[in-house]
């Protein structure tokens, strides 16, 4: 594992596709004068056009808040966010978030969920309904075009959450902790069937999560985050062969990146705790 250099200048590489994400040094403070707190501290990283990047960290490392500063939603304190080259300071349809309290307007069927972002982006009605039922077959729910959000299971609703994402033709995928709320069985197969929508829409995921195993099976590549104030500590290659199944999780490579993960981990737990007992 390298450690990244949190001071040194990323230099972009060529994005010749869509949905290439630059974080350049940035920090985000919450609250004011002498309550401000840092979230982030000084983190940049960079993210090449259909990349499979995991943030992995502790609760409340600042998982979230890097994510929101992708997303727009929160605005660095210093430091700058780009997506293709353009500075982010608000949110955007290109770039879709999937958060980990299911989100769906629960007042609209299935169908009307999705198709809204098209009809936002002046789409017509009937082919802002074809974008919904095309999404809605990719993540298999093909038959639930009419039920309500309250008529489905949590994992369902993570799908329509997905689909709604996708249906604004995202270069960027950003999720929360999506499966947080999931049972472990409903968790493992929407791990798949993420796997398998990314690989027919290919775009550039950035999935935040604190579980390890979920971070390997999904990931290219894996930051690690440090305890609060969040910093990226570990840049961790997945060179797992894809499509991937749930064996995977019994092969040697994995059990050793698994490792690697755990020991980054565990140093900076310590190091943290130490910090406190000071
Ligand atoms: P994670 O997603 O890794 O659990 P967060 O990004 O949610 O962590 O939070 C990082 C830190 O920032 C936490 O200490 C949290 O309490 C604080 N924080 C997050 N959002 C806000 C906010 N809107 N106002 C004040 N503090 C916040
Ligand atoms: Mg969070």
């Amino acid at each position: 594992m390298n450690i990244i250099a949190q001071t040194k200048e990323l230099q972009p590489r060529a994005a010749s596709r869509r949905g290439h994400i630059l974080v350049h040094r940035v920090s985000v403070e919450f609250g004011e004068g002498a309550k401000a707190r840092p979230a982030i501290l000084d983190t940049s990283l960079e993210i090449r056009p259909r990349e499979f990047v995991c943030l992995l960290g502790p609760s409340g490392c600042g998982k979230s808040t890097l994510l929101n500063c992708v997303a727009g939603y929160v605005r660095p304190s210093s430091g700058t966010v780009k997506v293709d080259g353009i500075i982010v300071d608000r949110p955007g349809p290109e770039r879709g978030m999937v958060f980990q309290q299911y989100s769906l307007f629960p007042w609209k069927n299935v169908r009307e969920n999705i198709a809204f972002g098209p009809l936002r982006a002046g789409r017509r009605r009937a082919q802002a309904m074809a974008i919904a039922d095309h999404f809605l077959e990719m993540v298999g729910l093909s038959g639930f075009a009419t039920r309500h959000p309250a008529e489905l299971s949590g994992g369902m609703q993570q799908r329509v959450g997905i689909a709604r994402a996708l249906a604004n033709y995202p270069s960027v995928l950003l999720m929360d902790e999506p499966f947080g709320a999931l049972d472990s069985q409903t968790r493992a197969m929407m791990q798949e069937n993420l796997l398998r929508i990314w690989s027919e829409f290919s775009t550039t995921v950035l999935f935040v999560t604190h579980d390890v195993d979920e971070a390997i099976f999904l990931a290219d590549r894996i930051l690690v985050m440090s305890a609060s104030p969040g910093r990226i500590i570990a840049d961790q290659d997945v060179p797992l062969a894809r499509p991937r199944n749930p064996d995977i999780s019994t092969d040697h490579r994995f059990i050793e990146i698994k490792k690697s993960c755990l020991a980054t981990i565990r140093a900076e737990s310590l190091r943290a705790f130490e910090q406190q007992n000071r």
